[in-house]
């Protein structure tokens, strides 16, 4: 077999099929930012979808890596030109979806990751439908707690702040396709990479390959 092509860095599967959407949300502190961390770094063939926002950087994010960090009057003029597949506004930044990122990953054949809240993500389902939605849900209020907390990135108000906000994401988790408690970190992510595994399984998803492989059982001995 031939060795997959480079694109990006990130590697082109060879079968030539196109790629799927992942949407992964979660109430802040849930895990995704590990969980979605870790299946980037070992799989080369998921890509991340690199939002714009209004959001000032934090501490250690990288313009272009983390996010597209843009003023208003940026995100604004992107958003009048239809840049944006979806966006929406979340405590208080506004957040959009580069629209030709999504469409070259997917004609490339590269699988895309979104993280994004759940406005995002009904959107999202509304403008591909067969984008597979991930919610990642903590184990319990208390454990959400303890991880905004040991996590160290927020003081006390903004934890509170988080958990309330909390409530009304875990509401959602039961339209996502799959929800994925995050208590045992290793259990958690082999659920993750059984979802990514499975969508990719997908008979459409093969259409290239499959027909190859009936057309050589349809052809004479
Ligand atoms: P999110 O991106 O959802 O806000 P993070 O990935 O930043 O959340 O995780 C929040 C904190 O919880 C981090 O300190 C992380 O190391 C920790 N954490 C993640 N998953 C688990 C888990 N299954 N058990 C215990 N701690 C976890
Ligand atoms: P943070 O500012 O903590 O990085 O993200 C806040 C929330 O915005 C998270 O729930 C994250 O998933 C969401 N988010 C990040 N990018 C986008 C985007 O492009 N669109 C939408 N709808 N939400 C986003």
């Amino acid at each position: 077999m031939k060795p997959p092509r480079r694109d990006e860095g990130r590697l082109r599967r060879p079968d030539g099929s196109p790629g799927s959407v992942f949407v992964i949300s979660a109430p802040s502190g849930a895990g995704k930012t590990t969980l979605c961390k870790r299946l980037l770094e070992e799989d080369r063939t998921i890509e991340f979808s690199v939002s714009f926002t209004t959001r000032p950087p934090r501490a250690g994010e990288r313009d272009g890596v983390d996010y597209h960090f843009v003023g208003q009057d940026e995100f604004e003029r992107r958003r009048g030109g239809h840049e944006f597949a979806e966006w929406a506004v979340v405590g208080g930044h506004r957040y959009g979806t580069s629209a030709t990122r999504l469409r070259e990953a997917v004609a490339r054949g590269s699988d895309i990751l979104l993280d994004i809240d759940t406005q995002g993500a009904m959107n999202i389902r509304r403008l591909i439908p067969e984008a597979v939605l991930v919610f990642i849900l903590p184990p319990g209020k208390a454990a959400l707690k303890d991880r905004l907390e040991k996590r160290g990135t927020d003081g006390p108000p903004e934890v509170a702040r988080r958990l309330s906000l909390a409530r009304g994401e875990v509401e959602k988790c039961l339209v996502y396709d799959y929800v994925i408690i995050n208590d045992d970190l290793e259990t958690a992510y082999r659920q993750l990479r059984a979802v990514l595994e499975a969508t990719r399984c997908r008979g459409a998803r093969q259409m290239r390959r499959i027909e190859g492989i009936v057309q050589e059982f349809a052809s004479e001995p």
